[in-house]
């Protein structure tokens, strides 16, 4: 496990946030990484430990349910095309419309992301009002793509080299290495993230190994927790 930085980050993206941080003394770890590079191997092992797991990925299939705001918002500017028969998002199909073409991805993410911000810090006070001493871990694919430092404390990237990236993703989704290629290619690479994140646990070995790491992070964070040095 690399340990790069140990500076406290302010939370600086939302004030009710920072008002249950103050109100509490949790500690707010995002985890992030490439496709396939280990994310929830890790989070799994974390949460044995004691994080308490809050998953991006569930927030934004969460906020276009049918009816929801964002779903009527999607729904005026894209049409009903983008509609399965039964009115629930065909988000295959959203996705394609929006690939390649920046200006509807940001107006999609214009609907979402604020949406998914607020599920966050909603449930963020849920926990810290059951466990003022939680340590929350968010899971973020895209924690640094869309610029969400902000809503934690720490970051962590659960790293892969690339070919270890495309090997497991070709095993685990039965693609081609091509389409594995250009999954990758369309992402920030992971050398790149592992660049910005304060934390990094090499996930390229044995579940054995990344277990180590996973031990020694939560040491780190425990005792962080601990001094409320978040
Ligand atoms: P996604 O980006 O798709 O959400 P992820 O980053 O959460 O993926 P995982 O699902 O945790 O990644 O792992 C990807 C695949 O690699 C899985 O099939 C998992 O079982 C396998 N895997 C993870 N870590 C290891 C490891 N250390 N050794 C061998 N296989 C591993």
């Amino acid at each position: 496990m690399e340990r790069k930085r140990n500076i406290p980050i302010p939370l600086n993206s939302n004030s009710e946030l920072e008002a249950i941080c103050a109100r509490s003394n949790i500690l707010l770890l995002g985890v992030t990484g490439g496709i396939a590079s280990g994310k929830t191997t890790v989070a799994d092992m974390l949460k044995e430990m004691g994080a308490v797991v809050i998953d991006f990925d569930i927030l934004a299939r969460e906020v276009v349910e049918l009816g929801k705001p964002a779903w009527k918002e999607i729904v005026d500017y894209f049409g009903r095309q983008v509609l399965h028969d039964n009115e629930i998002l065909d988000r295959k199909k959203l996705s394609r419309s929006v690939f390649q073409d920046t200006e509807k991805r940001e107006r999609l993410e214009s609907f979402t992301h604020p949406r998914i911000s607020e599920e966050f810090v909603k449930k963020v006070a849920e926990i810290a009002n059951k466990d003022p001493d939680a340590i929350i871990q968010a899971i973020i694919p895209l924690l640094f793509e869309v610029n969400l430092q902000g809503l934690v404390h720490r970051t962590l990237v659960v790293h892969i080299p690339r070919d270890k990236q495309i090997e497991r993703l070709i095993e685990r989704d039965g693609i081609s290495m091509e389409e594995a290629v250009n999954i990758l290619d369309a992402q920030l690479p992971i050398d790149e993230k592992a660049g910005y994140a304060d934390y990094v646990i090499y996930n390229e070995n044995s579940l054995d190994a990344t277990r180590k790491q996973v031990e020694e992070l939560w040491q780190i964070l425990s005792e962080l927790q601990r001094q409320g040095s978040n």
